[in-house]
């Protein structure tokens, strides 16, 4: 099974082409399923904030359009490949009323909860945080991170490698972070939550070799160590890039005893083999 689990459209604003062209690419990849995961709107802003903010989600009376869009679309599919709605969802602890007033009113195949950013630190995306003292922002974010797969209601954590992307990490302090990391992939795991293997981080893992640690690696490890669950996404935001490297990503997953992935319908989990 070829299955592309974090595909973004034009409906969050900040993603290119038509949702057609991402199926066609998911297609000549000979995929046989491609979850979309378009943001969700943010939520969890007062009206005010949400003029101070960028949003980087959907505009809130888009998501029926959304919707309804892609259930379209698998119907006219249907005989080329199986098409999964789903929505990559910001997690906000506390929010979580909120959020179950959006989700009640949708159907969806499945949902990614992602930390984009840290309200106790600023509104601001995570890859706009300025400050120097970063072990208290790593801690808090995967405490978020635990938090969002501990209330139960999303299917995969996404990309739990984006903070190593933005904010550099001290390397004294590696060991923490390991345990950081494997804490988290125990409580998605305790909580019948995967762990997304975002192609993403496996790209920046590639281009900054330089690194002493190759924490994406770890990362794959200490799944396979666990026997967590996952998921595999390629966060495309652009049609062109619909399971970019999967090919190379799937090899190391393979090489680490990974070789089954979650696939969803009606927010169903189903074990599928992996290639
Ligand atoms: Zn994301
Ligand atoms: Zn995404």
């Amino acid at each position: 099974m070829l299955a592309d689990y974090h595909v973004h459209t034009p409906y969050c604003g900040h993603a290119k082409g038509k949702i057609i062209q991402y199926i066609e690419s998911a297609i000549q990849f000979g995929f046989q399923e491609i979850g979309f995961a378009d943001h969700l709107g943010r939520y969890y802003l007062s009206q005010t904030q949400k003029k101070r903010y960028w949003d980087w989600g959907m505009n809130e009376r888009d998501i029926f359009r959304y919707i309804s869009e892609l259930s379209d679309l698998k119907e006219i599919y249907a005989d080329q490949i199986a098409i999964k709605t789903g929505l990559e969802i910001d997690y906000i602890e506390g929010a979580e009323e909120l959020l179950l007033r959006i989700l009640d009113q949708v159907s969806l195949d499945f949902s990614i909860c992602s930390i984009h950013c840290l309200p106790r630190f600023s509104w601001e995306h995570l890859s706009d945080y300025k400050g120097k003292n970063t072990i208290p922002v790593y801690k808090e974010y995967f405490h978020q991170a635990r938090s969002a797969v501990k209330s139960g209601l999303f299917s995969s954590l996404g990309h739990l490698d984006y903070i190593w992307r933005y904010i550099a990490f001290p390397e004294e302090k590696h060991d923490e972070l390991v345990d950081e990391i494997n804490n988290t992939i125990n409580a998605a795991l305790q909580n019948q939550t995967c762990l997304e293997v975002n192609a993403n981080g496996y790209l920046w893992s590639r281009a900054n070799k330089n690194n002493r640690y190759n924490l994406f690696e770890i990362f794959l490890e200490l799944i396979s160590k666990n026997h967590a669950p996952i998921t595999i996404g390629s966060d495309a935001h652009d049609p062109s890039m619909v399971g970019k490297s999967f090919p190379n990503l799937i090899k190391m997953l393979y090489k680490n005893n990974i070789s089954s992935m979650y696939c969803f319908s009606e927010g169903k989990a189903q074990l599928q083999q992996i290639g």
